[in-house]
């Protein structure tokens, strides 16, 4: 069982603590992760939910040292304490902002953007931004170099899978960038809902095959469908998924149509997908 706790730290490496903010449920798992890097000059990724109690774990945990308060995207279960930590404690904002599509915390803002690859360095640590599109365009994964962790917010969870909702969610962008983190060194992955993740190229080559092999789920009922509306795509492609679940299901389904529209491989007029390959 993972050891989840909320309101206090869990140490994951000498560098590194969690603690889980109390806003478990369906697309959050135990709740949301905030990670703490560091034991000098603090960073924390992903300050969670307006929970007070986690607020003020995090304000008793971090003290004086806080310094950076960075975000992996901008939802709703991820940043809104935000600006609660940095007013508190004057640490700057890091992350990445976009138009709000009625999902984004609009409480967050006035923040160092990031690019690709930019890193944050103390004397004790160094975090890289990996920035990956997909789950929603602005997220960015961070990792902690020194420990091999990689903080990887919405982008990969522990034991479910992401929900891509377009347009600020991509599956091109969410396959591709997947793909990119296999080139950094990485021994564990750190996501924002649930337990560490080991052999996380095993666990990243896997999603992979598993959005793919979805991708073919698609292909497949829209051959033996001829044109059809994602709603009618639904159930065959999601035959092996809780019909609880249709209603995301259908947005990650409307994903993967644009993916193949994106590649050529299928059109749209009106409400209706049809293939546009043999
Ligand atoms: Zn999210």
């Amino acid at each position: 069982m993972p050891d989840i706790r909320y309101a206090e730290a869990v140490t994951l490496s000498p560098r590194l603590r969690r603690v889980t903010a109390r806003n478990p449920g369906r697309m959050t798992g135990p709740g949301t992760n905030t990670y703490i890097v560091g034991t000098e000059q603090l960073a924390v990724v992903d300050p969670g939910p307006l929970v007070e109690e986690h607020v003020e774990a995090l304000l008793r945990i971090c003290g004086e040292r806080l310094r950076w308060v960075l975000v992996t995207h901008t939802h709703r279960d991820h940043s809104p304490a935000a600006h609660v930590l940095a007013e508190r404690t004057g640490a700057e904002l890091i992350g990445n902002v976009i138009p709000n599509d009625g999902y984004q915390d609009d409480t967050f803002g006035d923040a160092r953007a990031l690019a690709q690859d930019d890193t944050l360095v103390t004397p004790e640590f160094t975090l890289r931004a990996l920035l990956t599109p997909g789950h929603v365009a602005n997220h960015v994964c961070y990792l902690l170099e020194d420990d091999r962790i990689l903080m990887t917010g919405d982008h990969m969870m522990a034991g479910s899978t992401v929900v891509i909702v377009p347009p600020a969610g991509d599956m091109k962008h969410y396959i591709e960038s997947l793909e990119r983190m296999l080139d950094y060194a990485v021994d564990w992955v750190a996501p924002g809902h649930g337990d560490l993740i080991g052999e996380p190229a095993t666990e990243i080559r896997r999603l992979i095959e598993h959005r793919l092999a979805r991708e073919r789920k698609v292909v497949e009922a829209l051959r033996r469908s001829g044109p059809a509306s994602v709603e009618a795509l639904t159930p065959p492609v999601y035959d092996d998924v809780d019909p609880a679940l249709h209603g995301w299901a259908a947005l990650s389904l409307h994903a993967h149509l644009l993916k193949l529209q994106a590649e050529g491989r299928a059109g749209v007029e009106g409400e209706t997908w049809c293939l546009t390959e043999a």
